[in-house]
């Protein structure tokens, strides 16, 4: 009796557990592991830590009853205010989003339950001896000095190397050489190459800081043992020697228009791929050692390709950053002992604009207003704000000498598969959707979307050609180019049916007054519309 009603109450407290999808973790600052009553609370996605455990992160904030505001940056911006949410009957703040808009970034480990935060170094300057450094979020540092050659280590723990290498201080009479590297995961090491090793301080907790390199008082002689230290964390040492560095692949042509590209990796490796925008690239993360950035030019229009780059970033892994000549379709291969590019010119790319027959969609109408805000007497509404945009395209499109097809030109309902039949039976080349976003969370949101349906690369390659102007000229920050299946599991309707490549693209927030200030603007709409024929210009022309 005694045990059933032990494992009914068991039961009640998973499912409790479960109704609310939060579970308890931990978190990494700094290096060190914070233990905390009541803990931080995990929901598959965000880190929901109670307010009253904000200090310990020494973030520059300003705690209100309703929301934080973050001291760095200027208070006009929608940015610069966070919303706390109750969370078990907590006031709670959002640590990653927090700490992403603070300009660091953080790692989810699932098996410990642990979010780790870590800043990013910004800048490390010399001037006569003194020495500046400044990381995104504080972090905590310290020196020692290392003997044969003489040096000073300067150790930053909670921060990681910057994604785009920061240009370091040239050798100067007093520091021979100066080197930054990811020591371990969580610690970023400089070591400062000296004949007689000094700092001043030797520690702290900062974002911004300097250290003086010559001593005031007589010189000490005797160095510190470094390595008991317990911020060190690890297996790396410094006196190891370094493995072989990465190498960027070689693109091959292989058959008809198609390049490759092709990385080793270690087993069991899961390289990372992403598609980037402003200027057009995409991005392979694979583990591989390198000390600094190494860059090739491609001469070559035809390899799609406009320059390589390989640069290391945390974690013993190399970046691998191609610079796209055009957007490209692209297929992604991914075996046991690496991973595969295969490059391509998109489906109806090639020729002119002049040549192309588009389908303009302007969502929703009529009856159907799509997103709405009430303000007052006023009351904005998503289908009139796409229709503007959409008539804009149109002119352009027309004046650039393509045939432009309009799902509406006007304020009336227009069914989905209407739409799509329309642009399939006039053989269209390429559909466009445009639209405004909204979410069940007032200001929560903001910045431009583009989706397309499914895995199609085509679609995709339109979809970031359009974005990469767009983002340009917005003012509204890039929610990048996704899959349609991140919304429904069939996607969108309009994508789906649409049988050219077809992209949706919501342009901002009607539901954020930052997005919403700028979507009613006659102006705004009109540089959208701009671009978005530039982006169409460049898929089908090349950049
Ligand atoms: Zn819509």
């Amino acid at each position: 009796m005694r045990r059933i009603a032990v494992g009914l109450l068991l039961g009640w407290l998973l499912t409790f557990a479960w109704a609310d999808g939060l579970r308890e973790a931990r978190l990494n600052v700094r290096g060190e592991v914070l233990e905390l009553t009541p803990p931080a609370l995990w929901d598959g996605r965000e880190l929901w830590l109670p307010v009253q455990h904000l200090e310990p992160l020494g973030f520059p904030l300003e705690v209100n009853a309703h929301a934080i505001r973050l001291l760095t940056m200027p208070p006009d911006q929608p940015t610069a205010h966070i919303p706390l949410e109750t969370k078990r009957g907590m006031s709670c703040v959002p640590v990653r989003d927090l700490t992403r808009r603070l300009g660091g970034y953080t790692r989810w480990d699932e098996p410990s339950q642990t979010l780790t935060l870590l800043a990013r170094l910004q800048e490390a300057r010399l001037e006569g001896d003194m020495l500046s450094l400044k990381t995104s979020l504080p972090v905590a540092w310290r020196t020692f000095k290392l003997e044969n050659p003489n040096r000073l280590v300067i150790d930053l723990a909670g921060c990681a190397l910057p994604e785009v290498p920061i240009p370091l201080p040239p050798p100067s009479e007093r520091v021979q050489a100066v080197r930054v590297g990811q020591f371990d995961p969580n610690t970023v090491r400089i070591v400062l190459e000296m004949e007689v090793p000094h700092a001043a301080p030797e520690n702290g907790l900062h974002r911004e800081w300097q250290i003086a390199l010559t001593p005031a008082m007589p010189i000490p002689t005797a160095a510190e043992p470094p390595d008991t230290s317990p911020i060190m964390v690890g297996e790396a040492h410094p006196e190891e020697p370094a493995p072989e560095p990465f190498q960027i692949p070689a693109l091959q042509r292989v058959s008809q228009g198609v390049v490759q590209l092709s990385v080793p990796t270690p087993e069991g490796a899961r390289p990372r791929v992403q598609f980037l925008e402003n200027p057009l690239r995409i991005t392979l993360d694979v583990p591989g050692y390198l000390q600094e950035a190494v860059e090739q030019v491609i001469g070559d229009p035809d390899l799609f390709v406009r320059t390589m780059r390989a640069v290391p970033i945390e974690n013993g892994m190399v970046r691998l950053v191609l610079e796209l000549s055009r957007s490209v379709g692209a297929q992604i291969l991914s075996g046991k002992t690496g991973v595969t590019l295969h490059l391509r010119a998109p489906r109806n790319t090639g020729g002119k604009l002049s040549e192309k027959v588009i389908v303009i969609d302007p969502g929703h109408g009529g009856a159907q207003a799509g997103a709405r805000w009430r303000e007052g007497k006023t009351v904005i509404e998503e289908k009139t704000i796409v229709l503007a945009i959409a008539l804009h395209v149109a002119e352009l499109l027309s004046r650039e000498g393509a045939k432009v097809i309009l799902t509406r030109a006007e304020d009336k309902a227009v069914g989905l598969y209407e739409r799509t039949a329309l642009a399939n039976s006039a053989n269209a080349h390429f559909f466009i959707s445009i639209h405004c976003d909204s979410n069940p969370r007032p200001n929560s949101a903001s910045g431009t979307t583009i989706y397309y349906h499914k895995d199609d690369a085509d679609s995709r390659a339109l979809g970031q050609a359009i974005l990469n102007e767009i983002v340009k000229v917005s003012g509204l920050p890039s929610r990048g180019v996704r899959s349609d299946s991140v919304l429904y599991q069939s996607g969108l309707a309009v994508l789906r049916t649409s049988t050219m490549p077809a992209v949706l693209i919501e342009v901002g927030y009607l539901n954020h007054a930052f997005d919403r200030a700028k979507l009613v603007q006659p102006a705004f709409q009109k540089r959208i519309a701009e671009a978005i024929v530039r982006g169409l210009k460049a898929h089908v022309e090349g950049l």
